[in-house]
């Protein structure tokens, strides 16, 4: 059975270019990029070329990009990094709909003693921004919030929230692992001050990630050990991984354009065709401020659940809610923010497609989905 792929926003193929590279360093070139010699010291060299390659994909300068073990090392060391180098503030604001990298680093802190605002979206998932701008205080040390949702897809104005946080004298930091490689991203162009990247939602391998920090930024170390990332990361770098990521970094700006055009294309084309076919079906969130990859969509009156392991018999691989919220029957926490009815918030399903998607994929997925949904109504109680 041939699988369908489209869960790119939980995790991506690992592309055959990035492979490719990484492999020399695995068996050939083992050295230690810290040594003095100068086997350690072509692998060095290796770093820095990937470290060009991540800054150019979001217009940073190199040195502003330490590279991490993952998306959420990296949310918890802008996080961290900053609460701990501003000791007498307290305060610290997120958004309701963050991936649990965030949403449940605050709660821990707010555990902590940290007074914590988590800011409302509205119906369509958009942010409350009136209620972000007349929480901020002397006492804010981060306002942490992410660039495009992974759920939904919703990207987030941070370019000019980053403006208005600055003029307060305040850090902000977004977890863009969701929008990088799908959509431009400049850093110059904002104010943002740590922004997270993460490798496996760009077609790197899983386990490697990075953090920008803008020049002058308050920063102290999170894992602290050797002198490794200009002393702001301890540990010896993974190499085969870092390699990895800066091909994925190289191709995912080359692969922009087919992000909006090919990708797009096919995301608009199933969203379309589903909703024309299945009564009862309505999209999580609004199209116009949206990931070109991503659609949520709402089947009322049926369990996620039982259409994902009914497609997952015919090799179709999608997800209901976050991956990480899979397995539990609740609705996830970006809908429930959202205010999307139990009804339908139940049968809400995320497709996330990527570049190695077809169109003979979105066409079997529109062929068999509707009679899916038509036999679990059929059995359901609460559909007439
Ligand atoms: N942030 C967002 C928005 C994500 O979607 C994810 C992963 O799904 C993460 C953070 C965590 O990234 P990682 O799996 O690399 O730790």
């Amino acid at each position: 059975m041939k699988t369908i792929y489209v869960d790119n926003n939980a995790t991506t193929r690992v592309a055959p270019e990035v492979q490719e590279v990484m492999l020399p360093y695995l068996s050939e070139f083992y050295g230690n990029p810290s040594s003095m010699h100068s086997f350690g010291g072509k692998v060095a060299h290796k770093i820095e070329e990937a470290r060009a390659k991540v800054a150019s994909l979001i217009n940073a300068s190199p040195d502003e990009i330490m590279f991490t073990s993952c998306g959420t090392e990296s949310d918890s060391t802008a996080i961290h990094a900053t609460i701990s180098s501003v000791p007498d503030k307290k305060h610290i604001i997120t958004s309701r709909v963050e991936h649990p990298a965030v949403k449940n680093l605050f709660e821990h802190l707010s555990k902590k003693g940290y007074r914590v605002t988590f800011v409302p979206v509205d119906r369509k998932g958009m942010l409350d921004l009136d209620y972000l701008y007349s929480n901020l205080t002397d006492d804010t040390a981060i306002v942490s919030i992410m660039w495009a949702n992974n759920e939904t897809g919703m990207i987030f104005p941070v370019e000019e929230i980053s403006q208005v946080i600055k003029k307060k004298g305040i850090v902000f930091h977004t977890d863009a692992v969701q929008a990088v490689g799908k959509m431009p991203i400049d850093v110059s162009n904002s104010e943002i001050d740590m922004l997270s990247i993460s490798g496996h939602k760009i077609y790197a391998p899983k386990g490697i990630g990075a953090l920008y920090v803008r020049k002058g930024t308050r920063f102290s170390p999170f894992l602290i050990g050797g002198h490794q990332e200009g002393g702001r990361r301890g540990g010896t770098e993974n190499v085969v991984y870092i390699i990895g990521l800066g091909k994925a970094s190289e191709l995912a700006a080359n692969h922009m354009g087919e992000m909006t055009t090919h990708v797009g294309k096919l995301r608009d084309k199933l969203e379309n065709k589903l909703l024309n076919r299945i009564p009862n079906a309505m999209i999580n969130g609004d199209k116009k401020n949206r990931l070109p990859n991503t659609t949520s969509i709402s089947f009322e009156y049926v369990e996620g659940e039982s259409i994902l392991l009914m497609m997952n018999e015919l090799g179709i691989c999608a997800s209901s809610g976050s991956a990480c919220t899979s397995g539990s029957l609740e609705p996830s926490h970006v809908l429930r923010a959202m205010g999307v009815p139990f009804t339908a918030a139940h049968g809400s399903i995320r497709f996330s497609l990527g570049i190695y998607n077809t169109e003979e994929e979105i066409d079997f997925i529109v062929e068999k989905l509707p009679p899916i949904i038509e036999n679990l109504r059929n059995m359901s109680p609460f559909w007439k």
